[in-house]
């Protein structure tokens, strides 16, 4: 007979190990607090607009293949606008292009580093030396160092940190430089800019996340039998001896399992455990693990402000632009008003700060980007922060990290928080559902490799900057 197994969350790392383990036999059962698949990937409504919003704008990056992977068994992939050109917009107003030449990796993006218009010459060099140093350093030998610190022995001009450096990486790990371990900030460099010439382009779903995690995906899992329960909150897991038997709702409905995946926050993890798991040192150092916001603006105008898709905003405290409206049209949604979506990452600086006053902070920027701002009437706006969006890396956290198998042998943990390699990422998410699915095929005697192989590195790549 099949086995049963219970996944505890509905985000994108319970919704990995319930497709894979659905895919191969299992009888898959979903549990999700909320009334909506995704997690931290998530729409909701925004009733003064009418409009379905996402909690943030998701992207994904060509170097992600485990998440493209399951977009692509989940027939999602062609919900994403693949951006082979990103806009970087620094003070001087100039629209910087960066795309890649038809060199090999790693010197794909050179030319386009190199002619960024807010870099001078002393910054372009610095920053060759920067990126090459930073491919060949291994994080292991390092102590403890945060980015910044780093970056300061590396000679790295004010310009190349603030205006590069911190660009980059407080939008991929959401965090500041100074909070930053390197070996996260190298594995980006490295996966994104320099192994290999598509791990940079960026994905972006045309349509609210919600109308990929809600409907066409439940659709699919529910056809490989997948039993979903939204609305279902977990009390706790019951265990029996060394067994955990049942997850049990806050109804105090019983739902039996051969196998379970918890895949919740970490911060929920430990509260739902059996308690000798609960005490165990794997799941006490999750405590340790650090948080880190991010802040969205939802603006919407009476008329067009920019023809750009997206935009990355150089030294201000709006990071990305994204053109909602546009990206829609795409897929055939017209509406009269134009929305735009900003993101900050790692927003700590916003705490206090009254959400009237970061709008309009943010509304003067685009209004100093794109004059027609100006002209246009701002006809409603929000800002969402999600206070726990991320796991910090600072150093030392993967310590903090449990691997998928729990101390009891037939439960798996599951999350961006467990051990991927990866930062809290869509892509970390799902390869801890794979690798917990990993473990539930191994202990049913079926041992079999789900999680996907990274980009095949390039040779010039390889040998140039010593990557193995
Ligand atoms: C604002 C923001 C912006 C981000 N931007 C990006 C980005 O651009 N690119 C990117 O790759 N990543 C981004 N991320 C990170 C990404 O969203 C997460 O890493 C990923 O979605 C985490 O998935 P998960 O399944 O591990 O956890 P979660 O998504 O947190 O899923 C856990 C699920 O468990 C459910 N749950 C909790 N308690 C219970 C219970 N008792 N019973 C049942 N269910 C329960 C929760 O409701 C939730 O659905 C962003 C995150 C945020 C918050």
């Amino acid at each position: 007979m099949p086995k049963r197994v219970v996944i505890v969350g509905g985000g994108l790392a319970g919704l990995a190990a319930a497709e894979s383990l659905s895919a191969r036999g299992f009888h898959v059962t979903l549990l999700e607090s909320r009334p909506r698949l995704g997690g931290r990937a998530s729409s909701f409504e925004d009733k003064t607009s009418g409009t379905l919003i996402d909690n943030c704008q998701h992207v994904s990056l060509g170097c992600c293949t485990n998440f493209r992977h399951f977009c692509e068994r989940t027939g999602l992939a062609s919900s994403f606008r693949v951006e082979r050109e990103l806009n970087f917009i620094g003070t001087d107003g100039i629209v910087n292009r960066l795309k890649s030449t038809s060199l090999p990796a790693p010197l794909h993006l050179a030319q386009a580093f190199n002619r960024l218009s807010y870099l001078d010459s002393r910054d372009r060099v610095a920053l060759a030396r920067g990126l090459s140093a930073l491919a060949k350093t291994d994080p292991s030998k390092l102590n403890g160092e945060t980015f910044d610190v780093w970056l300061a022995r590396h000679h790295q001009t004010e310009n190349t940190v603030n205006r590069f450096w911190h660009v980059v990486l407080v939008s991929a790990l959401s965090e500041s430089l100074d909070r930053i371990a390197v070996a996260q900030a190298r594995k980006v460099f490295v996966d994104a800019f320099l192994a290999h010439r598509d791990g940079w382009t960026v994905q972006i779903p045309n349509a609210p996340l919600d109308e990929l995690y809600g409907s066409p995906l439940v659709a699919h899992l529910e056809r490989q039998g997948v039993v979903i329960r939204t609305g279902a909150g977990v009390r706790r897991l019951v265990a029996d001896g060394d067994r955990v038997i049942a997850a049990e709702l806050r109804n105090g409905e019983s739902i039996e399992g051969d196998e379970f995946v918890l895949a919740v926050p970490h911060y929920l993890a430990a509260s739902l455990l059996p308690g000798n798991v609960a005490d165990s040192s794997a799941v006490q150092d999750l405590e340790r693990l650090e948080t880190a916001p991010i802040s969205s603006v939802h603006l919407w105008f009476d008329r067009s402000i920019t023809d750009l898709p997206h935009a990355v905003l150089i030294d201000r405290l709006s990071q990305w632009m994204f053109n909602r409206t546009m990206l829609q049209a795409a897929i055939g949604r017209k509406d009269p008003r134009h929305y735009y979506q900003i993101v900050i990452s790692a927003s700590r600086e916003l705490d206090g700060t009254p959400t009237a006053d970061t709008i309009a902070a943010v509304h003067e920027e685009l209004c100093e980007i794109w004059p027609d701002a100006r002209a246009a009437t701002l006809l409603h706006s929000r800002l969402v922060t999600e206070h726990r969006a991320v796991f910090s890396v600072t150093p030392g956290s993967d310590r903090f990290r449990p691997r998928q198998q729990s101390p009891i042998a037939n439960l798996q943990f599951a999350g961006d928080w467990t051990q991927t390699g990866w930062p809290a990422t869509m892509e970390g998410a799902v390869r801890s559902g794979y690798l917990a699915a990993e473990n539930v095929l191994t202990r049913d005697g079926r041992a079999e490799a789900l999680v996907q192989p990274d980009l095949k590195r390039a040779r010039l790549a390889r040998w140039l900057l010593g990557l193995s």
